[in-house]
């Protein structure tokens, strides 16, 4: 099976319907619908913090997703995430190609929607093509100015809902409308929408072709198994325009396939790809040529799927008058969906298993130690204690190991080796701590001890301490 890369310049795709335009529209619904809607979504999380079920606080700083609430230190989980995004598409691109690319990129769904607005200001493929090949007149300028400012209004749209995730939907809506939004959320939104509107109406496959590297990553995800957008050239070919009347026997008796040559599958074709020159890299998998020749072969009265899902083996089965099955679960597919498994199970787990407490200490180097007029040695550190939960809680701190030791936090000086404190609901606190010993304290002999009072919470950990 031959492999191009070649693509029309000047892509005017033309409208098709079928199954596949259906799935391509229902799935963008979807995604539109969580991202627009998302924002406004609310999750009672109590008093005091935010209502928002999905918001992303760089003030807090805090990441909300649910009854899911992310800190700073939990940035790992995030990381998972996106391992786990990562090995799903993989897996995708392993089974159905750039499906991805065709029906859910961000990219695919907006060029979706500029060339709907396309066609409704300046018609379907044929009159546009027309019309710009015909010089300007006050209608042409009329029909491109509607379009782009519709463009823009989509392209503002996506960016200022963007912004919604970072600032509490309301909240940033009274901020545009009173002109005080703040410069970050206008840059975003000078950004988002300056991309969008470039990307998504004027760059459009270009983008997919030449801007994107996840075409040149999935390729490598390809076997002989992977279902792609495949023309059945043994059937189709020889390729000639059908006669009125002309009977599927008239043009076997002729030496003609299957493919009457009407260029439906190159027109619809976002891309502008000829599909029946052979397996497409550039091609998204969108299935759009396939609604487009399966309505001529229904027309024609012929089956369906001369241009069709299949995969490489079954491709070259068919020339030897053979058929294999599709496999979906195959080696590679079992290990990307067992990978996914792990990384899945464990990210639900160690998220699950978190605590609710957490401490960092940073030691202070300058000076190393100091020593107090008691020829004991002091050394000093920075002490961040968060409470995760929603209630105020009381810790004791403390340091122990060796005799004598004593703990200073901050203005608390008991004299002693321990202090109580008490950290505010969903909230860091940060102390810096002073640690007495004797001299000659061993390698870490000393260790800080955090535990809740009246709580289960209850953490130790080692103490570098500088000596002479
Ligand atoms: S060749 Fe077919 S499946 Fe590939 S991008 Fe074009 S229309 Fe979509
Ligand atoms: S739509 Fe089908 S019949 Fe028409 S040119 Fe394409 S492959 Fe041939």
């Amino acid at each position: 099976m031959s492999t191009a890369s070649t693509v029309a310049a000047g892509v005017y795709p033309k409208a098709v319907k079928g199954a596949f335009r259906r799935a391509k529209d229902g799935i963008a619904v979807l995604l539109l619908a969580v991202y627009f809607i998302g924002p406004w979504l609310r999750w009672d999380r109590g008093p005091g913090t935010t209502g928002q079920a999905v918001l992303l606080d760089l003030d807090a700083p805090r990441g909300y997703i649910l009854w899911m609430e992310i800190w700073p230190q939990d940035i790992h989980y995030l990381a998972g995430l996106l391992i786990l995004g990562v090995l799903a598409l993989f897996a995708t691109a392993s089974v159905a190609g750039r499906v991805w690319c065709g029906f859910t990129c961000p990219q695919t769904v907006f060029s979706d929607i500029f060339i709907r607005i396309e066609r409704l200001c300046e018609g379907d493929r044929s009159v546009r093509m027309r019309r710009d090949a015909k010089p300007w007149t006050v209608g042409k300028l009329a029909r491109k100015t509607v379009k782009h400012a519709g463009w823009l209004v989509v392209s503002v749209l996506m960016a200022v809902t963007f912004t919604f995730y970072f600032v509490e939907a309301p909240e940033a809506v009274a901020r545009y409308l009173s002109l005080t939004a703040g410069p970050w959320m206008l840059a975003t939104v000078a950004t988002l929408t300056a991309t969008t509107y470039i990307l998504g109406g004027l760059a459009r496959e270009q983008m997919c072709n030449a801007m994107c590297p996840w075409p040149r990553i999935q390729s490598t995800m390809l076997d002989d198994h992977s279902l792609v957008v495949t023309y059945q050239a043994g059937r189709g070919d020889t390729r000639a325009p059908r006669r009125k009347s002309q009977t599927a026997e008239q043009r076997f008796a002729l030496g003609l396939g299957d493919c009457i040559d009407c260029n439906q599958c190159v027109q619809v074709c976002p891309i502008g790809i000829d599909i029946r020159a052979g397996v497409n890299a550039d091609c998204i998998n969108c299935g759009l040529c396939i609604d487009a020749c399966d309505s001529i072969m229904d027309g024609i009265g012929q089956p369906r799927k001369l241009i069709a899902f299949d995969s490489f083996a079954n491709h070259a089965a068919r020339r030897r008058e053979e058929t294999v099955p599709t496999r979906i679960l195959r080696p590679k597919t079992y290990i990307l969906g067992g990978l996914m498994g792990i990384a899945a199970v464990g990210l639900a787990v160690t998220f699950a298993a978190r605590s609710t407490l957490e401490i960092a200490v940073l030691q202070e180097r300058a000076p190393l130690f100091v020593t107090l007029s008691d020829g004991s040695i002091r050394n000093a550190y920075t002490l961040k204690i968060s409470n995760k939960e929603r209630r105020d809680r009381q810790f004791e701190i403390g340091v122990a190991g060796i005799p004598d030791l004593s703990l200073r936090l901050g203005d608390h000086d008991t004299g002693g080796a321990s202090e109580h404190i008490t950290i505010p609901a969903d909230s860091i606190a940060e102390y810096r701590m002073f640690v007495a010993a004797p001299r000659n304290v061993p390698d870490d002999a000393v260790r800080l001890t955090v535990r809740e009072v009246g709580g289960e919470a209850d953490l130790s950990r080692a103490l570098s301490f500088f000596s002479p």
